[in-house]
């Protein structure tokens, strides 16, 4: 089955016992056994529950992997791929990663005795200088957030396999619509479902996909043995976003692409960062390992921290908002929101300046939107 097919197919075959066509909610945390151990293969909705289980079934088939498991936030997600590494353990990660991510590494993760070297993984020399001989696992994101940089995915696989890493990517600004990482040799896939997979800014999840049968053991004890569980009725939420995935990020694309032209072209703007832009320094590498590009843009505009507060106030049509991914454009301020968790000296270093806002464009009318940004900018 090809990629909407699947998003619409697999997992949710009518129900056996009633015929419905959509994957009922079940909301039911324990489940009738004939004699003591024997039942349908749910027993407690910590451990399975059969709507979480059919989002399982279905993401893992988009990402073209064997397994899934979903959570109740990308941060749980994040924490379980964690919880495969023991005190004295080494990561190298991305260093414009996800401010939540950094956050989770730097504050919480290296209280239990992990350590982590934050690196420009764009530049795969970078990851091998950084190595160290506990280095256990590879952490990249990309498109990173909110630089909208590309790291190679076959050299991170590259290197994982010399080394015997594991090597993690988080797609959540690619979707496996655009971007298969674990076809690229990556072992394992993280997302936020809040984003894209969901779509439409109504749910908070997470999820891992992986072919990796070992990791996908001692993944699944931890879901179940850790607990951060997604409920039924947000299990289902995302589901029915799959379903149209596909039709959305193609519109994510067309409308992104048109934007971000709009933006490369007026004079208020001083750079934008698209990967699908052939002025994105990265466009090639970008072309080699995704076949389009979601929604996600960032741009300097020419001035300063007040004229890019100024902006952002009189925008009408983009709302002033974290997150991104769903139908509506949403605008923020990378410095003062989504990565004010990231410590200025290192934002500097990374290149989110005060003039940096980033675009998570929708999936309205093209025309309208780029009248919106132009009034603003004017
Ligand atoms: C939002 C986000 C996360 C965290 O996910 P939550 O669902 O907010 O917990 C992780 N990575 C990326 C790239 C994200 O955008």
């Amino acid at each position: 089955m090809r990629f909407s097919t699947k998003a619409i197919h697999v997992g949710q075959e009518p129900d056996a016992s009633t015929g419905a066509v959509v994957v009922p909610v079940h909301f039911t945390s324990t489940y009738a056994q004939e004699s003591p151990g024997q039942h349908r293969g749910y027993e407690y909705s910590r451990t399975k529950n059969p709507t979480r289980h059919a989002l399982e079934e279905c993401a893992a088939s988009l990402e073209n992997g064997k397994h899934g498991l979903a959570f109740a936030s990308g941060m749980a997600a994040i924490n379980n791929v964690l919880n495969l590494l023991k005190a004295g353990d080494h990561v190298v990660s991305t260093d414009d990663v996800y401010g939540g991510t950094y956050r989770i590494f730097d504050k919480v993760f290296r209280n239990y005795g992990l350590k982590f070297s934050f690196v420009d993984t764009t530049n795969p020399s970078k990851i091998e200088s950084a190595l160290e001989k506990d280095t256990k696992m590879l952490w990249a994101e990309t498109p990173s957030n909110p630089l909208l940089r590309i790291v190679d995915l076959r050299e991170v696989a590259r290197i994982s396999r010399e080394r015997g890493l594991t090597s993690v990517v988080d797609n959540t600004f690619a979707t496996p619509y655009f971007q298969l990482p674990l076809q690229l040799g990556i072992d394992i896939v993280v997302h936020s479902t809040t984003k894209y997979l969901g779509g439409h800014s109504d749910v908070v999840g997470g999820l891992i996909v992986t072919s990796h049968d070992a990791h996908y053991e001692r993944l699944a004890f931890c879901q179940n043995a850790v607990g951060g569980v997604p409920g039924p009725m947000d299990s289902w939420l995302v589901l029915r976003g799959l379903k149209t995935l596909g039709i959305r990020m193609k519109e994510h694309f067309r409308v992104g692409l048109e934007v971000a032209r709009f933006l490369e072209s007026h004079p208020r703007v001083k750079r934008v960062l698209y990967p699908w832009l052939p002025s994105h320094p990265q466009h090639d590498l970008a072309k080699r390992q995704m076949s389009g590009m979601s929604g996600m843009i960032s741009f300097e505009i020419d001035g300063e921290l007040r004229d890019a507060k100024r902006f952002l106030e009189k925008v009408k049509l983009f709302t002033l908002a974290e997150s991104l991914g769903g139908v509506e454009s949403l605008i923020e301020h990378p410095a003062i929101m989504t990565h004010a968790s990231v410590p200025p000296e290192v934002r500097a270093k990374t290149g989110i300046s005060d003039s940096l806002i980033r675009l998570s464009v929708g999936i309205e009318d093209p025309e309208d939107l780029i009248q919106d940004l132009a009034s603003a900018l004017g």
